[in-house]
């Protein structure tokens, strides 16, 4: 180097452990292997266009200028009344309901306005993986419990579920916040109003938070119903319930979400927030409320979603994988260790990436949403495509089938 170069000074990580996220990773591995991109979760087809009329009719008319702080008031006037149709509890929109840049600001900002260093933070993995890098960056402790892998007789993971025993010994009283994630990423898992009155019992003697991430909310199925913190009044009065329209609205590159949480709690959210990000932008946010007055936009989104489930399920029951059960969200795990291959063997992440550049179908390895090497041979695909893309999907996972 020349001696010239002006150096950078020593920059020690605050995340050391941490590199790009896997959802990053894997699209970045299919664009560059030209492979179907199951793997990060979001919608290959386009979004209502009466819904970007809107948003243009906001920019005509002149939104193009800082919202208020803690968002369009309609919005969250919007907001409040949808959460109080579908969950009974009615939130104050204008010192509950606060606009986000998408459910990952909303999660971060929410972990800063409440852990201090030393805190205990609960979750339960797998995880989103932004989780524990928020808690480490606002000096908190993650205390991580898993789901419990339940296994059939061959050995395969086939469902999971909470580990009561487990969340009870995590929650002491440096617990300041337990994170919930229904439904859940990545297996589908739903809470109960039963397992909501448990983590009540577990939390009524305590000073604990709860932030439920509930971005999937819209995508239940089978005729099961979402389970909101917010249907449960006492959980409701310490909880922060996160959600995003872009997952209900197939625009995830908008980066719009909203926190909704008791006055105090929300207070001191908007402390952050408006540090953070202040506000986000105005014309999508005056789109949003004009569209989120049809309650059949997200009402429509089960069957939508389910038909979409269950041709993927039916091409992939023409291959070797073994599927796990699929009752919300929009991603399909499946057990690989089934397939009469060699790669059968591979761990998580290497598997993806032969199936990325080798098959041609980008997946999540669900090893990536667990802070300690966990290897359960399972991977996760997102369904949120068009047909087109699903069917081109499994012709290539079912060639999977022939080899060796
Ligand atoms: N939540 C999305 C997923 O699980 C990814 C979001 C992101 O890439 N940050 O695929």
């Amino acid at each position: 180097m020349d001696q010239n170069t002006p150096l950078t000074p020593a920059f020690p990580s605050r995340l050391p452990e941490v590199g790009t996220t896997v959802f990053t990773v894997m699209s970045a591995l299919a664009t560059k292997h030209q492979a179907i991109n199951l793997g990060q979760g979001f919608p290959d087809f386009p979004c209502d266009l009466g819904l970007i009329s809107q948003v243009n009719e906001a920019m005509l008319a002149d939104h193009n200028q800082y919202p208020p702080m803690t968002g369009v008031s309609e919005l969250r006037q919007g907001v409040a009344q949808k959460i109080s149709a579908l969950y009974c509890h009615q939130y104050d929109h204008d010192t509950e309901i606060t606009i986000t840049a998408g459910g990952t600001q909303g999660i971060m900002t929410a972990i800063l306005s409440c852990v201090s260093p030393g805190d205990e933070v609960v979750i339960i993995e797998p995880a989103y993986d932004s989780y524990r890098p928020s808690i480490k960056l606002a000096g908190g402790k993650t205390i991580a419990v898993s789901l419990i892998a339940n296994r059939d007789g061959d050995g395969s993971v086939n469902f999971y579920s909470i580990p009561w025993d487990d969340l009870e010994k995590a929650i002491n009283p440096k617990t300041r916040l337990i994170i919930i994630n229904t439904p859940h990423n990545p297996t589908g898992m739903v809470w109960q109003t039963s397992d909501l009155d448990r983590l009540w019992n577990l939390v009524s003697h305590t000073d604990a938070l709860i932030l439920s991430d509930e971005v999937y909310e819209h995508m239940v199925y089978d005729g099961c119903s979402h389970q909101s913190i917010a249907s449960h009044p006492e959980l409701a009065a310490r909880s922060f319930l996160i959600s995003s329209f872009g997952k209900t609205y197939h625009v995830t590159g908008w980066k719009v979400g909203y926190v909704a949480a008791p006055t105090v709690m929300s207070k001191e959210f908007r402390k952050v927030h408006q540090f953070n990000v202040f506000t986000v932008n105005t014309p999508m946010q005056y789109g949003l409320a004009s569209y989120l007055k049809n309650a059949e936009h997200y009402l429509s989104l089960p069957a939508f979603y389910q038909a979409k489930r269950d041709y993927f399920i039916q091409g992939l029951e023409q291959t070797d994988f073994k599927l796990l059960p699929t009752p919300a969200t929009y991603f399909q795990c499946v057990n690989y260790t089934s397939l009469n291959i060699l790669q059968a063997k591979m761990n998580e992440a290497d598997f993806c990436s032969w199936l990325t550049t080798e098959i041609g179908v980008a997946a999540i390895p669900v090893s990536a949403f667990y802070s300690k090497p966990v290897e359960s041979g399972v991977i996760r695909f997102c369904f949120a495509k068009k047909e087109a893309t699903l069917s081109s999907a499994l012709e290539r996972l079912q060639t999977l089938n022939k080899r060796n």
